[in-house]
């Protein structure tokens, strides 16, 4: 297969083959196509898409790099969400306990921090100990046992998506409809489920910012979906400004363990329930969403979905003590608060800028190879529609290097705006489904 003709037709406008694209992500697995030619191919992509055969294609060969799951042994109905990225978006992890009190298995398979966005594999592995690196029979088992499992695409599992997945992030070629799709969709139908949620993000912090684009996105998501015949429910869902007060890996876990202690953002909280609602609709547990949402805020008040929680983490290897005690998580020494010059009321308080800051931070990659740092991070203390008198706190950074907090705070304070009014945005903005 000569690559090179492969980038050059897709830079022209062509279209691949099915048994082109087959060959190819199986070469990349394999180790035997360079990155610089799969980015360039990427970037190709980017601008001239992928027509609907040849996202099937590539879909399915993603799917196929690895082994796909057999959970025919778990009779519960198996759904599972995923988020198309956002900032602070730690939605997952109050979730699937959640859910899984409810007596709906939830396979979660999920990825890295992606560009200015966080990722939930990160923010699980600042529990110290914890592993997203499951064997296949692992994950079975663990999901088995306490209705849900948190892992990544492995050297088993979608490994295409994990080689695929790093690439973007370091070549600029995340934001495009049939990369996103693929990518959430292999691991996704490798999961072997009854019904998939999708939280497709629309605002600044999203990777397809306009409304327009974050349609087409859950449709052809839904429309992959309809293809396997896996029932899928996308919510359009605000990414403009961040979800919650958190945004930075052990930080987003600790709010995350507050929200399933009944003590959350309610932003987070009312995200957290109307996903849930549709999961549970999804998995046939409840006849409406009235009584779904019924059950999930039963559960959360009974603390049911902490304990599993707890389980999981310990089950995965992590100090379940996290839970009780949130100060065990890793925390960087240094603070610095960034204050309102102004009195006003915030009407922007910008989700990618605030994304990318706490990137330079460390909380999430520049180039493929890089550690994470998992105890920085900024917490917001006034949000879009909050009124502010100069000198108040609008944020607190978590730093560890001096020379990343400069380069952090060149571009935090951008991220509001103060005007004489705003309102909070609505946190729904569509529901779809199939
Ligand atoms: N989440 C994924 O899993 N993949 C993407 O490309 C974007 C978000």
């Amino acid at each position: 297969m000569q690559v090179v003709e492969l980038i050059e037709r897709k830079r022209d406008g062509g279209r691949l083959a099915d048994e082109e694209i087959h060959q190819l992500i199986d070469a990349y697995t394999a180790g035997s196509v360079p990155d610089y030619q799969m980015s360039a191919l990427l970037m190709a992509i980017v601008f001239r898409g992928l027509d609907e055969s040849e996202l099937a294609a590539w879909t399915e060969a993603m799917l196929h790099s690895g082994e796909v799951l057999d959970l025919s042994a778990i009779k519960l109905p198996k759904v599972d969400k995923h988020s198309t990225g956002g900032v602070g978006d730690k939605i997952s992890l109050p979730l699937a306990p959640l859910v899984a009190a409810c007596g709906v298995a939830v396979p979660m398979m999920s990825g890295r921090g992606l560009g200015h966005t966080g990722g939930t594999l990160d923010k699980l592995e600042s529990i110290p100990g914890f592993t997203v690196d499951l064997s296949p029979e692992r994950f079975a088992a663990i999901l088995d046992r306490h209705g849900m499992v948190m892992a990544g695409q492995s050297a088993t599992l979608v490994p295409a998506d994990r080689l695929l997945y790093a690439l973007r992030d370091a070549s600029g070629t995340v934001a495009a409809v049939p990369l996103i799709t693929s990518s959430i969709m292999s691991k996704k139908l490798a999961e072997d489920l009854d019904g998939l949620v999708l939280d497709v993000k629309v605002g600044s912090g999203a990777f397809l910012p306009d409304v327009e684009r974050a349609r087409t996105l859950a449709e052809t998501m839904l429309a992959v979906g309809a293809a396997h015949g896996t029932p899928v429910t996308a919510l359009l869902t605000d990414m403009s400004q961040p979800l919650g007060a958190e945004v930075g890996n052990a930080g987003e876990v600790a709010e995350s363990l507050a929200v399933l202690r009944g003590e959350g953002p309610a932003d987070v909280t009312e995200l957290t329930i109307r996903l849930g609602v549709e999961m549970l609709l999804l998995g046939g547990v409840a006849a409406d969403a009235a009584e779904a949402e019924g059950r999930l805020w039963a559960v959360l008040e009974s603390g049911r979905a902490l304990d599993i929680l707890t389980a999981v983490i310990a089950d995965q290897g992590g100090d379940p003590g996290v839970v009780d005690d949130p100060s065990r998580l890793p925390s960087a020494p240094g603070r610095h608060v960034l204050v309102a010059p102004a009195d006003g009321v915030v009407s922007t308080c910008d989700a990618r800028t605030i994304g990318v800051a706490a990137v330079r931070l460390g909380a999430g990659r520049a180039v493929k190879d890089d550690d994470v740092d998992h105890g920085v991070g900024v917490t917001l203390h006034a949000k879009v529609g909050d009124r502010v008198v100069a000198g108040d706190p609008l944020a607190t950074v978590a730093w560890r290097d001096e020379r990343r907090l400069h380069s952090c705070l060149e571009l935090l304070p951008t991220a509001w705006s103060l005007g004489p009014g705003a309102q909070p945005p609505p946190l729904i903005h569509e529901r779809m489904t199939t």
